[in-house]
């Protein structure tokens, strides 16, 4: 899944109501830009975030693949573009909130990439349609947009899991759905739990944030909807560590000892910066998860379950 962004400061209400996107394949003068030919990139599942006069008005979710398709008579009025051009057939969910993104423009000229970006050095929008989102942006808007529209009270799990279905439910395939789900707005909502708690990696202490990775103890998909977003229900990683805790090579006693299955040669834990003696402090509120990931996930044997238990 890829993310974008669109500048739909002339176009906005025929698009919108038209369910579309659109661009020209090339001007009057017979000239083309990559902020139209990017959406031929554009594919079904793929989300872009929309600009209108400098707000995020909508959401969009690609229906299908781009294709080819005439300009749209809704745009008549606009002749500086020839007839043929791209099109992709999307969904607008409307934001209850809409994010205004100049107050945003130091994060977002950081963790837009250097190419093909929406904004330039200054924070102006560039001129042209569309424009590639990083996943560290992107990441980035749904944080913002998830923070906007929820507030802090009871039945918070509730709220958040129900905006989040809401905000899918319009993809028509259910793996598609479940991904944007499970990997990005559930992670980045997990995340910033666990963010409350400590922010470095447990094991070997990283705080650079553009790399620490939410992990959980009581994996996503055996987790009921309030352990999903339990702050408590796993830690902060490096990528290196994250991964070990994740496939389950490393775990951690009741004490906060580090368990090493016995999986992983001397060799790799010294490259993967893994040392018998490290220790970490567990609260309480993260035993009964750290106990299910030993049970469950750690790989305290030579797999006998690969010769048939
Ligand atoms: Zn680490």
């Amino acid at each position: 899944m890829a993310y974008f962004f669109v500048f739909q400061n002339k176009t906005y209400m025929e698009e919108q109501s038209g369910g579309f996107l659109w661009a020209p394949k090339m001007n009057k003068d017979g000239k083309t830009f990559s902020h139209w030919s990017l959406m031929t990139s554009v594919k079904k599942g793929d989300v872009i975030f929309n600009s209108y006069n400098g707000k995020m008005l909508s959401v969009i979710i690609a229906q299908e693949d781009c294709k080819e398709a005439h300009k749209p008579d809704s745009f008549d009025t606009e002749a500086l573009w020839e007839k043929d051009g791209w099109m992709v057939k999307a969904k607008y969910i409307p934001i209850e909130h809409p994010l205004i993104y100049k107050e945003h423009m130091s994060e977002i000229l950081k963790l837009q990439g250097a190419k093909y970006a929406p904004y330039n050095s200054l924070g102006r929008g560039n001129t042209g349609y569309l424009f590639q989102v990083t996943d560290e942006l992107a990441d980035f808007f749904i944080s913002k947009l998830g923070i906007a529209n929820i507030t802090e009270n009871q039945g918070i799990e509730e709220t958040i899991f129900k905006e989040i279905e809401d905000e899918v439910s319009l993809i028509p395939e259910e793996t598609i759905r479940e991904q944007i789900v499970q990997t990005r707005i559930g992670q980045v909502k997990f995340k910033q739990r666990l963010m409350r708690l400590e922010c470095k990696c447990k094991l070997c202490g990283l705080e650079n944030l553009s790399f620490l990775r939410a992990s959980h103890s009581k994996p996503w998909r055996d987790s009921d909807n309030y352990e999903r977003l339990d702050k408590y229900n796993g830690f902060l990683f490096c990528p290196a560590h994250d991964a070990l805790y994740d496939k389950g090579y490393i775990s951690f006693d009741e004490g906060g000892s580090l368990l090493i299955s016995p999986l992983l040669d001397e060799h790799t834990q010294m490259l993967m910066n893994i040392d018998r003696r490290m220790r970490v402090t567990l609260l309480s509120g993260h035993q009964k998860y750290v106990k299910y990931h030993r049970e469950n996930i750690f790989r305290e044997n030579i797999e006998l379950n690969e010769v048939g238990e």
